[in-house]
Parts: structure tokens; sequence; C-alpha cells
């Protein structure tokens, strides 16, 4: 062995500077000089840097040699070295043969190619393009000719069918080819390295890729030879094919991340003229489809057009976005200043192509860059608008574009629609008309509308788009593709500061939303602003702070001896959801569903109640501005009967969420069944049970127990459909409540003194009538109220009275979900008979109790069949709490984390080990 071996690496990049750092380990070598090439502008090759930090002697030549003839100077200064040994790890340069054989053990090279096969500049490529079954490298012994001295070692490994030139790189030609160098550098020393003579049999000289020519790919071949061409070319430099663009101008673009695609052509898929490919290509959802000429496939997901990176399925929608051309002189003395801060944070200087995090930037620079580009442009930007536009003239770009828009631009972007001016409670409110389908508002199929009536007074309000199953069908597949695309991106805690964003924005308007819904549905103001919208606005707060929370288990499984097993579950989304919703809270319903929907990653329509969809619409222009991707919330007007049904049926909904009665939960049920099976909540009518014992507070009974009734005109699920008094105070109970109500003002709810408004529409108010007349007609005793508020406009129904209630009369089984109180009485010595009474019904949604005996209470909560029950207060709903009935009213839960899991499937993964 040769100890204190005298060598000079001559090369460049990471790879040499990581094979100069292995032999350094070796204390038995000394590296006397590195030869490497000169800095770029400031920037210096890294073998150079690490040469220099072990204080080795650092040679940087442009050249080696001029016309042919070496450089005296060069070869002065390589000779001062007394190099034994040359170790070229990765050269770009030609060095002469003086040099190579000017040490004492002559010159080691490394090769990324099994030599012979692939000599020249691109053998990694050619191994790619050729489809060889097996990469490798060789380090041979440098001599005269190009990649032709003699081999000293090879190594090789299968060539999988995912990889591309980057992967075979960093996998496995960088890691072993250090290795291996290390190794030759060892044989060399110990005089075990082998001059094997390379044979000219299976030698080939490849074309350099570096030149744009070769870089061209030849389309007119089968599909797995375009595959290889596009792999081997991914991601340096990228294929390049020319697209003719409608007008016949020509395109170059470069093609990445290329596969073999089984599948058979795409459906919705558009034509792109590809030159020299006979047949158009396909851009679909996801990526370029072309055809070879066996008939086979190959599917490119990316496209590089200029700097610019695209999905290749975005190919049409990037044409529509050209870049802006017509920068102010301050937007151009802006970019100046934002060089700047690019160039501060990466410490090189900034060109238009300039990559973020190419040129090694981390997370921190991220933060860094948004905090100094807000403070210094006084923008609104996100850390996602970096990643989005890694590149400064699209990072640039998109700075111009949100300067432009003014705030709000970084988050979401204004958009327009159709729609009406709202003049109502002192305040003008813009509201949308229009279907929302991804991320814009738009007409219905064949224009068709609904006429939307302000029960208050019964004008027309406005005409609203009315959905068609064609309608409902957009909007699912705008879903399905934001569910597979863009949502599947956005991760789950910008998911909840999305939803925290929409609830801000929520808080905003809510003045206005309130406003909307009083007028399109007749909810008091007052009861707007607090239930209605603020427990909206809760809701999105309340699951935004559950989308980074959804975990899985581990499971102690059984071990499948001798090996271990680790099994665990995963938490995913669904897919596409469908959400039908009723008319009595019409934003509050929407929210209760949506929010859990979205924070547990799924994307969703909703069909909101054909009578009142403003504040829907409204809040969909909301969920713009709050910057939701489009697709991730579609809402559509209609009817029950066509776009309901639609969705009910749709085979990419994959979950239906439904409030509204027993009956279209039924139906819409076997739908789900029918369809594709899809998963359903059903959240439906009751009748629901207040038992008042004599031992209570009447005070707050009576309070109570009026709100339980008349709460939101009696459009209530949870409304008392029975009350049940104790005998003892019946006719104390009677007597007070009709007290409070002959004292209820009864008007216009926008009115701030309202306590009662309209019912929501006349046909609702017309059955509420009818159930008044059949009570009457049954002998029930009707004490207060039963018709329409006299010698008023509007659906206005006068809050009304039954006592001697029977129990087998038709109002008290059915619910009338409107103002309507219905008391029986009941004895105090019997209190299996009432609670039998209680759960004599097919509903099962809420009940209540009031008394001031915690075992009676408890008791009671025992043995009453339904999904919430009150103690001594009544309607008291919480966004935290979990909200759903038991038998006919449905099954499947709103609100708290259990309604979560109703928008969640549950995958186990098990791993032997
Ligand atoms: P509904 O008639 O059942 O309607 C509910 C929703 O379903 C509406 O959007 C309706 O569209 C739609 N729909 C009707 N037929 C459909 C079909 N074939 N396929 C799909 N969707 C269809 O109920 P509602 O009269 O609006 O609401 C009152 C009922 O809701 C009451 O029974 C009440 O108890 C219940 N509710 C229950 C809860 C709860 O949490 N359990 C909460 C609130 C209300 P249209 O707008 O065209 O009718």
């Amino acid at each position: 062995m040769s100890s204190n071996l005298r060598i000079a690496i001559i090369g460049q990049s990471n790879f040499a500077a990581d094979v100069l750092e292995l032999i350094l380990e070796r204390s038995k070598f000394q590296v006397v000089g590195v030869f490497t090439i000169p800095d770029k502008g400031s920037r210096e090759d890294v073998l150079a840097t690490t040469a220099a930090s072990h204080n080795i002697p650092v040679f940087k030549f442009a050249s080696w040699r001029r016309k042919g003839v070496p450089l005296p100077e060069v070869l002065e200064q390589y000779r001062s070295v007394k190099a034994e040994l040359n170790v070229l790890p990765f050269c770009s340069q030609f060095i002469p043969m003086e040099v190579i054989d000017g040490a004492r053990l002559g010159s080691i090279c490394y090769h990324p190619s099994i030599l012979p096969r692939h000599r020249g500049a691109s053998a990694i490529s050619w191994t790619l393009i050729e489809g060889d079954e097996v990469a490798g490298f060789s380090i041979f012994w440098a001599d005269d000719g190009l990649d032709t001295g003699p081999l000293l070692l090879q190594r090789q490994t299968n060539l999988e069918p995912t990889d591309t030139l980057d992967t075979i790189y960093k996998r496995f030609l960088y890691p072993e080819g250090v290795k291996a160098m290390g190794l030759a550098v060892d044989m060399v020393a110990d005089g075990t390295a082998p001059k094997i003579v390379q044979t000219e049999v299976g030698a080939t000289y490849d074309p350099a890729m570096f030149k744009v020519e070769n870089q061209q790919i030849c389309l007119a071949q089968s599909a797995v030879g375009i595959f290889n061409f596009v792999r081997g070319l991914d991601s340096v430099p990228g294929a390049v094919a020319t697209v003719v663009l409608d007008d016949g101008t020509e395109e170059q673009v470069r093609l990445f991340g290329a596969h073999l695609y089984s599948a058979g052509p795409v459906k919705d898929g558009k034509a792109l003229k590809l030159k020299g490919l006979a047949k158009p290509a396909w851009v679909h959802e996801g990526g370029l489809l072309i055809e070879g000429t066996d008939g086979a496939f190959v599917n490119v997901r990316r496209i590089k057009r200029g700097t610019k990176m695209i999905n290749a399925g975005d190919w049409f929608k990037q044409a529509e976005h050209q870049p802006i051309t017509d920068f102010s002189e301050d937007e151009l003395a802006k970019k100046v200043q934002l060089a700047s801060i690019w160039q501060a944070i990466l410490k090189a200087p900034i060109e238009g192509a300039t990559d973020f995090f190419a040129a090694g930037a981390g997370s921190m620079d991220v933060v860094r860059l948004v905090e100094e580009v807000k403070d210094a442009f006084d923008v609104p930007l996100e850390n996602e608008n970096v990643f989005m536009a890694p590149v400064f003239d699209e990072f640039f770009d998109q700075l111009v574009r949100n300067l432009r828009q003014g705030s709000g631009g970084a988050g979401g972007k204004q958009v327009e629609y159709k729609g009406f001016q709202l003049k109502a409670n002192k305040r003008d409110i813009r509201v949308p008309t229009q279907l929302f389908i991804n991320g814009e508002f738009v007409d219905a199929e064949k224009n068709r509308v609904l006429d939307i009536v302000n029960p208050t007074d019964e004008t027309v309000l406005c005409e609203v788009a009315c959905a068609s199953v064609n309608d409902v069908d957009k909007a699912v597949q705008a879903a399905h593709k934001a569910f597979f695309g863009s949502w599947k991106q956005v991760s789950a805690r910008q998911r909840g500061q999305l939803m925290l964003k929409l609830a801000d924005l929520m808080e905003q308007y809510k003045e206005d939303l309130a406003t909307i819904e009083s007028v399109d549905s007749g909810a008091v103001y007052t009861l707007a602003l607090k239930t209605h919208i603020g427990m909206s606005i809760d809701a999105w707060r309340y699951f935004a702070g559950w989308c980074d929370k959804i975990q899985g288990n581990t499971i102690p499984v059984n071990p499948a001896r001798p090996n271990n097993v680790l099994t665990f579950t995963r938490k995913e989304p669904i897919g596409v959801c469908g959400l039908v919703t009723p008319w009595n809270y019409p934003l509050m319903m929407l929210s209760w569903k949506m929010a859990a929907c979205i924070a547990a990653g799924n994307t969703c329509l909703i069909k909101p109640a054909q009578t009142c969809p403003l504040t829907a619409l409204k809040f969909a222009e909301l969920s713009v501005l709050a910057g939701f991707p489009p697709g991730v919330i579609n809402v559509l007007p209609g009817k029950g009967s066509d776009a309901g049904q639609a969705v009910a049926d749709h085979p990419l909904v994959r979950k239906l969420g439904f409030t509204g009665s027993t009956p279209i939960g039924k139906h819409i049920m076997k739908s789900c069944a029918d369809s594709n099976l899809k998963k359903c909540s059903l959240e439906l009518g009751g009748k629901s049970p207040l038992v008042i014992f004599a031992d209570c507070d009447l005070d707050k009974a009576v309070k109570h127990g009026m709100s339980s009734v008349f709460f939101n005109k009696g459009e209530n699920c949870i409304a008392a459909g029975r009350l049940f008094v104790e005998d003892r105070i019946h006719d104390e109970f009677v007597r007070r409540v009709l007290k409070d109500l002959r004292s209820m003002t009864i008007g216009d709810p926008l009115n701030r003194s309202t306590a009662h408004g309209p019912q929501n529409h006349k046909a609702h108010m017309d059955k509420l009538i009818e159930y008044c007349e059949r009570g009457v007609a049954e002998g029930a005793k009707l004490v207060y109220g039963g018709c329409r508020v006299p010698n008023m406009k509007g659906y206005f129904f006068t809050p009304t009275v039954f006592t001697d209630v029977e129990d087998n009369m038709f109002i008290a089984q059915e619910e009338s979900f409107g103002p309507i109180m219905i008391i029986s009485k009941f004895n105090g010595s019997d209190v299996d008979s009432v609670m039998t009474r209680a759960n004599r019904s097919e509903y099962g949604l809420a009940s209540g109790v009031f008394t001031k005996d915690i075992s009676k209470a408890l008791s009671f909560a025992d043995r009453i069949e339904a999904g919430t029950v009150f103690v001594n207060v009544y309607n008291k709903t919480d966004v935290a709490a979990p909200f759903g009935g038991f038998k006919q009213s449905g099954f499947g839960k709103d609100l708290g984390q259990e309604a979560l899991n109703e928008y969640l499937k549950t995958k186990c993964v098990t791993i032997e080990y």
C-alpha cells in the first residue's frame, strides 16, 4: 500500500464534493489540489467551497487548452501539486492527455453507464431512452478516447418502470457512485485495481442531450418509445414537443411526468394538436394523453410553458390566463424592490426564471418572504402563494394581480354575478340570484327560475335560478374534480384556516345575512342574528378546529408469529357529498352540515329549500372571498323533486346529508340505496314530548314551555310537539301561557320589538290552518288562535293553544312545524304512564322535562327514546353537542365530533414486519 498517496481531484458539483469528503476520511491519502470550473457570477462551485474549507489548494480554469493545445500556465499549475493519481468524479471539461497521463498512477474517471454502452455526455438519458433493463455506472482509467479507457469497476441496478433520469440518479448512480469512487481509490492505492480493456462489442456513442435539437421528441413511435424519451429527459432538460395552436401558430413546450396509460381513451378530453403526431392528443383531468403509433397511450402529467410548469390537464385553462404584459412604471419599480427582497433571502442574483425553492429556500424562507412582501407592498399574501408561484416572474405577476385587486386579493377574489339589490333594514345588500357551480355564478339550464316571495308582505322579492338535473351533474363533476385535484393539495391545517376566514367573513356580513334571512324566510331579525347566523358562524369556527385533529388509531391485533403486525386506521373524507336542507333555518342548516363535511375534507353541493335560498347564495359569494378553490362548494337552488332527487340519484355523490320531513327522508334513503348505495344521514321530523311536573319552577317552565313551541314561529324541528302538564298545575300553566301570548308582538320580523314573524310560505300556513281544523273536529279544545292573524298582509299565523288533547288525535301524533301548543294532562302519581305516552310516537328527535327532583329528571333521561333530552331548559343546542334523532326522526348526527364521522370513512391498514 502506498501511504500518503497524493491525489488531485478534477471536476465539479456536489457529486465531486462528496467524493472529495470520502477520500479525505481516509488518512492515508492527501488531496493536493482541486481543479474545477470558474465561479458563475458570485457563485462558486460547491467542490471549490468544500476544498477551501479543508485548506486544499483550489484551481479554477475556464479551459485547459486553446485550439487543441494545452495552456502552459495551466499545465504548470497542475504539475505544481505533484499528484500521483488524478480522480475525475464528474468533469465537464476537456482534460489534456498531458494531465491525464501526468500522474504516476494515471487518472480514474466516473461514468454513469455500463460501458461500453452509452459512451458520451448523456449516458443516463440514453439508458432510459433506449429502454435498457439495467442502469449502472463504470469507473474507468481515462485514455485519449471518449469513455473508452480500461475498466476498473462497474455496478448496476434494475431500472424500475417509475424511474426517470432524476430518480435513477438520486437513488443509485449518485450514492453508490460516490461510494464506488472511494473504493476505486483504495484499490488503486492497494495495487489491486484492475485494468480491463473495454470491448467494442455493444459499444454505443450517444448524442449529447444538452443540444436543443436532440431534445425534440419524435412522436411517430410506439407509446413505450415516447414514454422512455420523456422520462430520459425528466427533469432536466425536459423533452421538447411542439403544440400547434388554434390559430396555426406553434409553441414549444417541455413534457414531464410521463407514464404508460392502459385505462384506454379518456372521456371528456379536449383535443390538442402536437406537431408530428398523426392523431390529436387529449387534455383531460389527469394530464395529456398521447397515442403512440402502436395504438397504446402515454399520459403526460406536467407541461412547462416558458418558465412556468403547469398540470397538463390545465392546458386550456392556462391558455386563458396569460401573464401580465402591461406593467406600469410603478409596478416595474416594485419589481426591482421585490428582486432585492428575493436576493437578500436567497443570497444570489435574481433572474426572471429564478425558482425560489430550486435556489435553496426552505420553509422559514417562505415565511420571511411573505412577511417582507406584506410589509413592503401592503398586500395580503399567504405562504400558499409562494408555493403556487415559486418562479420570480410568476410571483411578481401574482403580486401585481393582488395589488391591482386591492385588499382581499391574495385569499379570494371578487366574484361577478347577476343579482338583486335588497334595500331593507336600512341596508343596501347585493344578493346573487344564480346557481353557484365550480366557483362561478351561472344561469340554470334553459334559464329556469324560481320566484322568491317575501312572506311578510307576499311580494315577489326576486327570481332565482332553478337547477335542473343537468345543472346538478355539472356541480357534481366540478366537486368530483376538486376532490381529486385542488382540494387534495390543501392541507388539513390550511383547510381549517379557510374555514376560519369564511367564518370571519360571515361575522363581518352578519347583519346583511340576518337581513336576508329575515326577508326571505320570515325569521325575526334579532333571532336571525343570534341563532340563524350566530350559530352558523359558530359551526364554521367549531369545525375549523377539527380539521387537523382527524386521526385514526393504532390497534393491537394478534401478531403473525414469528413476525410482528402493525394495524392502524386512517380517517378519510368520503368524496363528493350532497346536502339537502329545509327552509326553517336556511343558513344554519347549511352550516351545520357543510362545516362538518368540509372539515372532514370532502367537497360538496347543496340544494337549499326552494322557498328561501338567498342566504345560501350570499354564503357562496363569501366562500369565494375566503379563497375556497372552485368546485369545493357548490350551491344549487332548485326543486326537491328534480334537483334534490338528482343529488340523491347521482352515482358520483358518495354521501347525502339530508334534513327534512320523514316521508321525504324515507324516499331519499331508497334513492341512495338504488343509485350507488351512498351513505346517508337523515335529520327528520319530530313530535318531541315535554313533561312538566308540578314540582317544577313554574315561571321557568312557562318561559321555556313557550319557547319550546313558539321559538322561530314553531318552525323548529325540536319544537315540543306535545306538552304533558301535571294536573295539579295544568290550569295555572295554561293561564300563564295565554297571558304571555296575548302580549306577544306579531309583525314585521325586521322590527326589533317583534317576537313572532310570518310563517315561511303560504302552503305551510295553509297546512297549519287545516291542522287546527282537524284538531277541533276531533274534539280537542282550541283555547287560543288556530287561524291566520286577522287583517294582516303576509303569512302571519296566530300562535295557538289546544288543551284536552287525547293521545289518539291527529294533532297529538303528527308534527305541525308551526306555533301550535298541544297540551295534555297527566297525574303526578302515574309517572310510568306519562313515560309510556311520551314514548308512544314513531318520532324520537328531542324531549324535555321540568322538575326540581333530580331523580325524576334522571329517570326521565334514562327512559325517554329521543336523541336530545333537555332538563329544566329547552332549545339549548350548541355546535359542540351532537344533535339528531332516534326512530323515525332519522339517524346520523349533526354537530359535535360525531358529525365529523358522518363525513368520514375508516380505512384499516395492516403491515407485517
Ligand atoms: P321536506 O319537504 O322534506 O324538504 C326538505 C328538503 O328536501 C327541501 O330542500 C326539499 O326541496 C327537498 N326535497 C323534497 N323532495 C325531494 C326529493 N325527492 N329528493 C331530494 N330532495 C327533496 O321538508 P321541509 O318541509 O322543507 O322541512 C320541514 C321538515 O324538516 C320538518 O319535518 C322538520 O321537522 C324537518 N327538520 C328536521 C330537522 C332535524 O334536524 N331533524 C331540522 C329542521 C327541519 P323543496 O325545497 O323543493 O321542497
